[in-house]
């Protein structure tokens, strides 16, 4: 049996992948590289010592993703990871944003259709929930206003999928909240490679820790939590990957729509994990307090116990070996995937 994984060379799509080959399954990858390294599945291949067959093509492209279903019969189901990812660019470029994410995943069902696969895991967000009605974060928690166009395609895209389902029970679809993954696999072979300046909490850290970066701003030290700073539910990408492996086995058994949180039910600070990482890297993560960044949430983190109980997963890395894996990718590779 083989999984097709759209957007497979990015950063959670490269650890799925690894977790996949791991579990027996054979892997079909299409990607566009735009935010991405071919490098990556080559290393994918030096880690489980199995090969990935690969695509350079756009989910928004029928005519290629009907040749790479005809020419891989054997694709019983997907999981759908491309897609355009930051947040602040999607608010300057929002028909990008839902023509590549909106507009890729119906190109991308168009040709699921029309080859008979019809069971799809999707890269949903935490984000979908706003700011959340309650703490922690149940999946019966309403969904809220996005702050964002790239909120709002996975808001979107989860109500799409929803739909097919209900025009046709064939369609199997298993949505997956992910809370903030991070880390990297223990090889330190593969990791998160962001291209200029990052904009989430950890690749900006582990940049100040190599020297790439002079000092971390810490986005507001007065919100109503123990130290002021903003809490979120990171979660490791290894175990995140392995989230994916258990969706695979639950979409066999045809549950028609399954909504997962994928977290690990902990909460921490942005001040907690410049300590993590500090540790991690053997010295203090130097930082200032900057004012608030726009939109964010003060508290997000989920409670995972559905997970759990239906696919019988559960995290199992603590923020230490998160970080501690972070650090292992950064040192290894100063540069990420490129070598200069
Ligand atoms: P990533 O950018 O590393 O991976 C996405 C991949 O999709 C990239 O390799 C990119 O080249 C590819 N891609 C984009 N548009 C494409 C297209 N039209 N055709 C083919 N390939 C295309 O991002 P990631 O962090 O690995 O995220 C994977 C998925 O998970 C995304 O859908 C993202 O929105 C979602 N997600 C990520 C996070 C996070 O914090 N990283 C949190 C929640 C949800
Ligand atoms: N953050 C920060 N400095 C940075 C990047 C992020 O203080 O350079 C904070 C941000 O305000 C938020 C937390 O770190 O409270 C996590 O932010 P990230 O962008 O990584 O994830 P998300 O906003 O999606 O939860």
């Amino acid at each position: 049996m083989s999984v097709l994984v759209t957007g497979g060379a990015g950063y959670i799509g490269s650890h799925t992948c690894v977790e996949l080959l791991n579990e027996g399954y054979d892997v079909v990858v299409v990607d566009n590289l735009y935010n991405s390294s071919k490098k990556a599945l080559d290393r994918v291949e030096q880690i489980t010592g199995k090969s990935v067959k690969f695509y350079e093509a756009d989910i928004t492209d029928l005519e290629a993703m009907n040749r790479v279903l005809d020419e891989n019969k054997d694709i019983d189901c997907v999981i759908h990871f491309a897609g355009l990812k930051a947040v602040g660019e999607s608010v300057e470029k929002p028909l990008e944003y839902y023509q590549n994410n909106i507009g890729g995943t119906l190109t991308l069902c168009e040709a699921l259709r029309a080859h008979g696969v019809k069971d799809i895991i999707f890269s949903s967000s935490a984000t979908v929930y706003g700011d959340p009605a309650f703490i922690p974060i149940t999946e019966e928690c309403p969904k809220g206003v996005c702050t964002n166009p790239y909120g709002w395609t996975k808001h979107m895209i989860e109500q799409i999928l929803t739909d097919f389902h209900t025009a046709d029970a064939d369609w199997n679809v298993i949505l997956l909240r992910y809370f903030n993954p991070i880390g990297a696999h223990e090889s330190g072979l593969i990791g998160e490679d962001p291209k200029g300046i990052p904009n989430n909490l950890v690749p900006y850290v582990a940049q100040v820790a190599i020297g790439k970066r002079e000092v971390l701003g810490v986005f507001g030290d007065d919100y109503d939590t123990p130290d002021g700073t903003c809490i979120r539910d990171y979660i490791h990408v290894v175990d995140l990957a392995k989230g994916h492996v258990a969706a695979i086995k639950k979409i066999k058994t045809k549950p028609g729509v399954k909504v997962y949180n994928l977290g690990t039910g902990n909460g921490q600070s942005v001040l907690d994990v410049v300590k993590a990482f500090g540790k991690a890297c053997g010295h203090e993560i130097p930082y200032v307090i900057k004012p608030r960044r726009a939109g964010d949430v003060p508290v997000c983190y989920s409670d995972a116990t559905l997970a759990k109980e239906e696919l019988g997963w559960e995290a199992k890395y603590g923020i230490d070996e998160m970080c501690a894996s972070s650090w292992k990718w950064q040192s290894m590779n100063p540069n990420g995937y490129n070598e200069a």
